[in-house]
């Protein structure tokens, strides 16, 4: 489904903001890099402004109206001045570039504007490249260039030096939950994902990883033994907890994990059910928050950050760890 104008507005309000402007003054620039991470809305953006540029009554000078002819080729993918370029196989290459301008040097078919999009522009050949910086400093009147990557870093710098460079901001947790659970990840598990990136691409290999899975649960399971005694805790660390968390990376991980429940426990005290991550143990996590207290939450809490510090400068792993373990037994005083 093409998202509207005000759909991208929520999630990209600087981007929209200036691409109105520029569409009410009429300074639409003539070619646009849009950078950011993947699922920001880039791709939607630009057919945005397809249609906003092509939309024969757009609302207030900007706004397509999503009925007429044009704008429902370009929702179709049909519209005859606009073209989308994507890699073929693994680059986008000189041909590709070379059969645009062919096509371009024709007069529009319905009308004199044309419009480009080249996604992944990163992954565009050397040659090709060559072929559509002539493109770029030739620009006839109504030619607009929308380019798309999510590592702007590849990109020449002759190429970047005629563009306007847009930046598409990573999406809020509340919208990055939206996206993956269109993309198939449980609604059950997004808001986990949401709260330990904001990179979609890492957040939908997290969800399909196994390690992940297993991680979790090994992380309830400790947060469940601190609650009885330290000498069990520390027989479950040496049991579960260094046979899989055994890297620097999936130690902080783990820890990022274990701070997750209790800052679940402290929006249960709070009444903020909504913001619980662990939304698959909401049950027994209402138990656990009525055995606790705000302020040892708190304690708990500054006692894994602290971990998490000393694991970074580079402190024994298993040390750090029983150190933990002890100091969150001691913050636990049950009510
Ligand atoms: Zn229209």
């Amino acid at each position: 489904m093409p998202k509207t104008w005000d759909q991208l507005e929520v999630i990209q309000p600087t981007v929209l903001k200036m691409l109105r402007n520029s569409l009410i003054r009429n300074r639409v620039a003539h070619a646009y890099l849009f950078e950011g991470l993947r699922g920001t809305g880039k791709k939607e953006v630009g057919l945005l402004l397809a249609k906003s540029l092509f939309c024969l009554e757009p609302q207030d000078g900007y706004f397509p109206c999503d009925k007429c002819v044009n704008c429902r080729r370009i929702d179709n993918g049909n519209h005859p001045d606009f073209h989308i370029i994507e890699p073929d196989g693994l680059s986008i290459k000189k041909q590709q570039i070379l059969a645009l301008q062919e096509e371009f040097s024709k007069t529009g078919v319905e009308s004199k504007q044309k419009i480009y999009m080249i996604v992944h522009a990163d992954k565009i050949t050397v040659n090709a490249a060559n072929s559509l910086l002539k493109f770029l400093e030739e620009p006839h009147q109504q030619t607009y260039a929308i380019l798309i990557t999510e590592q702007i870093q590849r990109i020449l710098p002759t190429i970047l030096s005629r563009c306007q460079i847009l930046t598409f901001t990573p999406l809020s947790p509340k919208h990055l939950i939206e996206k993956l659970v269109s993309e198939g990840v449980e609604p059950s598990v997004a808001p986990l994902l949401a709260q330990l990136t904001n990179n979609i691409d890492e957040a939908m290999e997290l969800s399909k990883n196994d390690w992940f899975a297993q991680a979790q649960k090994i992380v309830v399971k400790l947060y469940e033994v601190l609650k009885k005694n330290s000498l069990e805790a520390l027989v479950s660390l040496q049991d579960q907890w260094f046979e899989h968390f055994k890297e620097k990376e999936q130690l902080d991980r783990g820890l990022d994990l274990l701070l997750l429940i209790y800052k679940d426990l402290l929006y249960i005290q709070l009444g903020n059910d909504q913001q619980v991550v662990f939304q698959s143990e909401m049950d027994r996590l209402r138990q656990y928050s009525l055995q606790t207290t705000g302020r040892s939450l708190a304690e708990q809490m500054s006692a894994i950050l602290e971990a998490k510090r000393k694991l970074q400068a580079n402190m024994n792993q298993q040390l750090l760890m029983e150190q933990l373990v002890l100091k969150l037994q001691e913050g636990s005083s049950f009510v």
